[in-house]
């Protein structure tokens, strides 16, 4: 597989070129991507394209289809895949049914490396990077499920997707293609626990998509012991690349913040929560999404209670911060990332 080219990687030029370079009419390379788009799995089921033809892509190509093994519907609609990569890797996404559209959950990686305490898509450690067909294969594949569009992607799913930097930027490009998803990238959330380098690379890279911050502390102290990554890249680091960001490309960034019951949901959080996005992020708007927690069995987390969510929503309300809390779409399916593979691996 490794020697042949992954062709669902490929934009439409590439693949115009890749069909050139089989000595094949470049009109092929059309039908060829049309039937990808609509998530053909094989060469075989291509049907207007010849059995000669077929035998040369199957020798120089292959393509990474995100295999459905498992589907959990909520009575919210909301509805998780479990995919399987052409290895055995097992990935999972989400599809969340809201009134102005279809927005997919995907992963970046097969697990995570990042090690944050209440993340259950760490549990095990990272297998390996996912490769942009195998990004795009879960927004093709889901929408082929659903039989209809998808319009927004969220890159909130299991893995971190600026340590999978090459390739994320490569899926967006793919999925923005006019011939192809035409996924607008705006309608694009990348989150990242933030790898602080690789925010500012992102803005070099002039795409209009939507940067998502996984704060979740205010402090070096607290942020640190849920999220090893504090301890090479710190609040001021981070929120200094923020404001950078957004100054570079006026791009609006928005924060996460899951809410820990006794861990970093009472009001003096809160208060300097808003101090230090203040201090760090003065010219950008603000946004903060709240997260009750999602309990992970292994994390021991408790997500806050209602009581103390409306506090914490108050002192932002004070400051002039627009905070939200997060609807709790698909509760009764562990919709929150990495525990389908979790228990998988169990
Ligand atoms: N690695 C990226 C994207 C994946 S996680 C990142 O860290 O942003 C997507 C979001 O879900 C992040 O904000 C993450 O912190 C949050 N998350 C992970 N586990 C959670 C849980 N158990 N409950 C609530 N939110 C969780």
């Amino acid at each position: 597989m490794e020697n042949r080219t992954d062709i669902l990687s490929l934009s439409h030029k590439e693949m115009q070129d890749f069909i050139v370079s089989l000595c094949e009419p470049r009109y092929r390379a059309d039908q060829i991507y049309t039937f990808l788009m609509r998530g053909a799995s094989s060469f075989e089921e291509m049907n207007n394209i010849p059995k000669k033809l077929i035998e040369k892509l199957n020798e120089h190509a292959f393509i990474a289809t995100a295999k459905q093994i498992e589907k959990l519907t909520s009575k919210d609609g909301t509805a998780k895949y479990l995919y399987e990569m052409y290895d055995g890797e097992k990935i999972e996404s989400v599809i969340m049914r809201y009134h102005y559209g279809n927005t997919i959950c995907i992963s970046s990686e097969a697990g995570c490396a990042m090690g944050c305490a209440f993340c259950a898509s760490t549990l095990n450690g990272i297998s390996r990077k996912l490769l942009p067909s195998e990004l795009l294969s879960q927004v093709i594949q889901t929408q082929k499920d659903i039989g209809e569009r998808i319009d927004g992607i969220v890159l909130m799913g299991i893995g971190e997707p600026l340590d999978n930097y090459d390739n994320v930027i490569k899926f967006l490009h793919l999925v923005n293609e006019e011939k192809g998803l035409n996924i607008g990238l705006r309608h694009i959330s990348l989150s990242t626990c933030g790898i602080v380098p690789r925010i500012y690379d992102l803005a070099k890279e002039e795409l209009p998509i939507t940067l998502s911050i996984s704060l979740h502390a205010a402090n070096d102290e607290t942020r640190s012991a849920l999220m090893p990554i504090n301890k090479r890249w710190n609040v001021e680091a981070l929120l200094t690349a923020c404001a950078d960001y957004f100054a570079a490309t006026g791009r609006r960034i928005s924060f996460e913040y899951t809410l820990i019951n006794g861990k970093n949901d009472n009001e003096d959080t809160a208060r300097e929560l808003a101090s230090v996005l203040r201090k760090y992020c003065k010219n950008m708007p603000l946004h903060v999404n709240l997260i009750p927690v999602n309990a992970v069995k292994e994390s021991g987390f408790a997500p806050s209670n209602k009581e103390g969510i409306k506090k914490f929503v108050a002192v932002f309300e004070k400051n002039h911060i627009v905070a939200t809390v997060r609807r709790h779409l698909g509760s009764d399916i562990n919709a929150s990332c990495g525990q389908l593979r979790a228990k998988k691996a169990e």
